[in-house]
């Protein structure tokens, strides 16, 4: 890796109304990231230059208020603001828009959940083993909705096996990389953006530090179990194609099934003309059946199309109402 005369590192932190959050993760920032913890850091990363770019995701109460508090007395303090909720895929993808020039880049929840104390021993894992990302996994889920986190897992475990990208169990979003993946990054322009793919797809050196759970500071998580679906479908959908190639195959076994049913039929009836071939329950179970596998079928495939619409429009992954 490139060594720098003047290393600088972004902290991006996508911010969707955290009104209580924004000044203790700053203070737990400045905290972590003092000048003797700098200066234990490996060579040229001892006098490292820290920004912290809020991302502002449409946040409708006190939040971009406090961002500009803080800046007022700080000027390593940025902030870019959307004119509306995008989504946290977005806020990061502007995020990392506006930081490519930094060094480093990091990338951090508001709420605490992704502990400022690593920072530094991160960063000096990157630098030491001469790494491109330096990524963390939680080791638990402790305090988190079992339900939720049973399926995560399951749905983790299932997209790494139909998919070539392997995404990591527990994988957060929280991690640092260089400039030259930040750019490679930055250089997919997809609308639909599911980062733990993105992430991995990218390749480059990345190792995981692993931590325990901490629950959220202030304030509630921004998922529902809905809003998890639809990530978890944009994440299979924009990384892998298996789901065509099951309805494919599940459609040419039930043609071959039927077709021996239809073959053992006529066999029968040739055999002996006069017997009757009944069936009415028969038949309804059967159209029932494959009514359904259409349907089912159909559904899967208009996922792709609605991906296809959906990007084809080209239009802005975010839209910024202010930056500073
Ligand atoms: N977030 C965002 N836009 C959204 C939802 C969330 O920028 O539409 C931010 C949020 O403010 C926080 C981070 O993304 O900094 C993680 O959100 P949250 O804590 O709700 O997710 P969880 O930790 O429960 O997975
Ligand atoms: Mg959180």
């Amino acid at each position: 890796m490139t060594e720098f005369n003047y290393p600088s590192l972004a902290i991006i932190v996508p911010v969707n109304n955290e009104e209580d959050n924004i000044i203790p993760f700053y203070e737990n920032v400045q905290k972590n990231l003092t000048q003797d913890a700098l200066k234990s850091l490996p060579g040229s990363l001892s006098n490292l230059k820290v920004d912290i770019w809020y991302i502002d995701d449409g946040s409708v109460d006190k939040s971009l208020i406090e961002i500009k508090q803080i800046q007022q007395v700080d000027a390593s303090i940025h902030f870019v603001s959307f004119s509306r909720n995008f989504g946290k895929e977005a806020a990061i993808y502007a995020g990392l828009n506006y930081a490519k020039n930094y060094d480093f880049i990091a990338l951090m929840d508001v709420d605490l959940q992704d502990p400022p104390a690593l920072l530094a021993p991160m960063l000096k894992k990157l630098v030491d083993d001469q790494l491109d990302i330096v990524a963390t996994r939680r080791l638990d889920r402790k305090g988190e909705n079992p339900v939720i986190s049973w399926f995560s897992t399951v749905f983790y475990r299932f997209l790494s096996k139909i998919s070539a990208t392997n995404i990591v169990s527990g994988a957060r979003d929280y991690r640092i990389m260089t400039r030259q993946v930040t750019k490679a990054i930055l250089s997919m322009p997809e609308n639909q953006r599911f980062s733990k793919g993105l992430f991995t797809w990218v390749g480059f050196k990345t190792e995981y530090m692993s931590y325990e759970n901490i629950t959220r500071s202030k304030g509630h998580s921004k998922w529902s179990f809905w809003k998890l679906i639809k990530y978890a479908m944009t994440g299979i959908i924009s990384f892998s194609t298996f789901p065509l190639t099951m309805v494919t195959v599940l459609g040419l076994l039930t043609t071959l099934v039927a077709m021996m049913g239809g073959i053992f039929v006529i066999v029968r009836k040739l055999l002996d003309p006069t017997i009757a071939i009944g069936g009415w329950t028969t038949i309804t179970v059967i159209i029932m059946f494959f009514g359904g596998l259409q349907m089912f079928s159909l559904g899967i495939v208009g996922r792709y199309i609605a991906a296809i619409f959906l990007e084809s429009k080209r239009r802005p992954i975010y839209v910024e109402k202010e930056s500073k």
